[in-house]
């Protein structure tokens, strides 16, 4: 048996991290992280740091909501936070298409549920008020899908993920916006994968009351910090009349700390909990990063990019069945289905860090967040064509590298 005291220095090796999330943080982030000094969580320069981090989030959300902040955790803190003013016996309909909104659904599924219906299956309830329309992977939930389900439940909540990571699909967002304006629905929105890499305005879509995404995917800033939120006006009166079971992800009680009381801005935070001087300074800079470059100028880059490796792999025979940008989900040409999972092992086991589907059926994903240059899709391409060479694969890289060039070029020449 190793001694506890005998284990040596943790040293986890470089990767290109070519999956779905999370993405290469910014060495200017992981910079920030480590330069900030020893602060207390109270000190002015963090209490500053917090509102300047507000402030950003609206312009990079696109909102005038007041209550927009950072949710401490990953995105499923966020989703949590977003999700606390559901209560048990809410009517609810839920939008399924993958491994995330199914998940998701569980949440809603968990926080609707009644006592009773909560105790009879804790784990995987099935509360009578929650619709779950489940769309197939591999599929976008439609403005008709939508239109259909929140006409005939007419609910109190209707949820939704923007982008869908597991199967890769974008869904009809504009369509989900306007059919909860119709049927006087809540919206709430898992925007955990679109921040970021698609260029939206949140407050364009006046039927969703509630946004949460994550720190890892296009915000780039995976050291554990802050799950962007925001809500409405209409969502913090209805949580104020009803409550919620929670301290700590509390829409209104977490705002306090990001200087935000009684629904207005005040010049300093108030304590709400423990929050890091590392990960508010990571935070900071990730989100100068990405106001700087802009959401446009970033949503037109990963779209170009995007491009250029679906064209790749499609050239190597593969099938393409995702249509988000940041994200390129597919199967292996027929001689090769079924051997997923050996694939993404071998080019995990060389640092190659890309995904097989979390849920079935089994997909490769090579997601591109934060690899928006030539260099870096060519490695991905080649190191993709070399895996799949070694599985038998004829692939002609020389002349996917030539395609890939072209395409290159071809915005140089633009
Ligand atoms: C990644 C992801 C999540 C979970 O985010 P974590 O940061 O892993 O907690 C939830 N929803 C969607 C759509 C995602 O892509």
């Amino acid at each position: 048996m190793t001694q506890a005291s005998s284990f040596p220095k943790l040293v986890i090796p470089d990767t290109l991290a070519a999956g779905p999330g999370p993405g290469n943080t910014d060495a200017r982030v992981l910079a920030a992280y480590a330069e900030a000094g020893l602060a207390d969580h109270m000190h002015a320069d963090v209490l500053r740091g917090m509102i300047e981090c507000k402030h950003m989030l609206r312009s990079f959300m696109g909102t005038k909501n007041v209550h927009t902040f950072g949710v401490a955790g990953t995105g499923w803190s966020g989703l949590d936070c977003m999700t606390s003013a559901v209560m048990p016996g809410d009517t609810v309909v839920v939008f399924a298409n993958g491994t995330f909104s199914g998940i998701d659904a569980l949440t809603l599924r968990m926080k609707a549920a009644t006592r009773a219906e909560l105790a009879a299956s804790s784990l995987d309830p099935k509360p009578a008020s929650v619709t779950v329309i489940d769309v197939p992977h591999g599929q976008s939930v439609t403005a008709e899908i939508i239109e259909r389900a929140l006409a005939a439940h007419k609910p109190k909540w209707a949820f939704m993920a923007h982008w869908e990571t597991g199967s890769g699909r974008i869904n009809d967002l504009r369509g989900f916006s306007d059919a909860c304006e119709r049927h006087d629905a809540m919206g709430l929105v898992d925007a955990v994968s679109s921040l970021g890499v698609a260029d939206f305005a949140i407050d364009d879509y006046p039927g969703v009351v509630g946004w949460a995404s994550c720190p890892q995917k296009g915000l780039l800033c995976l050291p554990l910090t802050y799950a962007p939120v925001s809500f409405t006006d209409r969502y913090i009166e209805t949580l104020k009349a009803n409550g919620a079971y929670t301290y700590a992800n509390h829409p209104i009680m977490e705002a306090r700390h990001w200087g935000i009381v009684d629904g207005k801005d005040v010049e300093k935070g108030a304590y709400h909990r423990t929050h890091s001087a590392y990960a508010v300074c990571a935070f900071h800079e990730a989100l100068r990063i990405n106001l700087a470059e802009g959401l446009s100028a970033r949503a037109k880059d990963y779209a170009f990019h995007e491009k250029a490796l679906r064209g790749a792999v499609t050239a190597m025979g593969c099938d393409v069945t995702s249509n988000m940008t940041s994200l390129v989900v597919m199967n292996l040409p027929p001689a090769f289905a079924g051997r997923e999972m050996e694939l993404v092992q071998s080019c995990r086991a060389q640092g190659f860090g890309i995904w097989p589907t979390l849920s079935a059926p089994v997909q490769i994903r090579i997601g591109i967040l934060n690899l928006l240059s030539q260099s870096a899709i060519t490695e991905i391409v080649t190191r993709f064509a070399q895996a799949m060479t070694a599985l038998g694969a004829e692939v002609d890289l020389e002349s996917i590298l030539g395609d890939l060039d072209a395409h290159y070029q071809s915005r140089i020449a633009a």
